[in-house]
């Protein structure tokens, strides 16, 4: 397969579309990016890379850092995780509050800001230093020790994030959020702001593509709890889009309102996309053309 001529293709072909997405606004910091940006980075489990464009820039991954934070939640207290969380499609925004209400304060799954919250919780519970030991988690997948948090990113979130405020406290009304609400929610914030490059995202991603080890043999998760951070990408990875993106993609995989997306293609790669303005569904707009075409033209959907 020749990844690079297809991947150079894809990237003449949807640069200079009519890009009808908008930036993510409500946090004044991503507010401030350039529009203009866009990357393409994509990583083989036969060692095999491939970058075009900005890939070498860093962004906002946002809730794309809710995997990772789900994995290390995963590996720590395994199936009792989903006692907390559901693993359910939401069908509604990823910060609603309506739906908390009727599920009494399990939130549907844990890619949704509440249930993003549950797991901030549990990894606050169980780590000595959480903010600290998971950014030593996430240097540990990618091997590269220079990726962390934006203080800055976190800082301007939280000047804003009345809803999340809301959420935590609803959750921990019901019970579901063991420790103080700030404390969650400070917490939160830093994961959202952790910063990388396509480069490094699909890097550190290679893992869910590799039956849950590094490339260098480390074991992260096992095949089963893998398979299962899989499907959940798949049906809950793309806000309330996750539907079509998987009818037109076919691969799982997650956004964020940075306008990032990783997507996994289990035993092959892993490739990442970045252009900041979003779709109306929060979703990258060139980001989700860039993978219908790439899997198109490479005829490698898990479907
Ligand atoms: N930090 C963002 C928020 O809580 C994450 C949203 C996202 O990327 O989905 O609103």
């Amino acid at each position: 397969m020749n990844f690079k001529e297809i991947i150079e293709g894809v990237y003449r072909e949807v640069k200079d579309i009519d890009d009808r997405g908008k930036l993510a606004s409500y946090i004044p910091e991503l507010a401030q990016v350039n529009p203009k940006r866009f990357g393409i980075h994509l990583s083989t489990v036969d060692n095999y890379q491939f970058g075009v464009g900005h890939y070498t820039e860093r962004f906002s991954i946002q809730s794309i850092s809710k995997v990772l934070a789900l994995t290390l939640a995963y590996k720590i207290k395994n199936q009792r995780i989903w006692k907390r969380v559901g693993i359910e499609p939401s069908g509604t925004s990823f910060n609603s509050l309506v739906q908390l209400e009727a599920d009494k304060g399990i939130p549907r799954n844990p890619f949704i800001n509440a249930g993003a919250m549950v797991i901030a919780d549990i990894l606050i519970t169980h780590l000595k230093n959480p903010k600290k030991d998971f950014i030593a988690f996430v240097r540990s997948l990618s091997n590269n020790p220079s990726i962390d948090y934006s203080e800055t990113v976190a800082a301007s979130e939280k000047s804003v994030g009345y809803r999340n405020v809301a959420l935590c406290n609803f959750i921990k009304s019901f019970g579901n959020i063991e420790n103080h609400p700030q404390v969650v929610l400070d917490f939160y914030f830093d994961l959202c702001s952790i910063e990388m490059n396509c480069q490094e995202l699909s890097e550190t991603f290679l893992f869910l593509a590799h039956d849950g080890k590094t490339l260098s043999g480390t074991p992260v998760l096992t095949n089963h709890q893998t398979k299962r951070i899989n499907a959940l990408m798949q049906t809950c990875g793309f806000y309330d889009e996750s539907g079509e993106f998987a009818f037109k993609v076919g691969l799982p995989g997650k956004s964020g309102v940075g306008g990032g997306i990783i997507a996994i293609n289990p035993d092959r790669y892993t490739i990442a996309v970045w252009s900041p303005r979003l779709n109306a569904k929060g979703n990258s707009y060139k980001g989700v053309r860039v993978l219908e075409k790439f899997t198109k033209k490479t005829e490698s959907s898990i479907f």
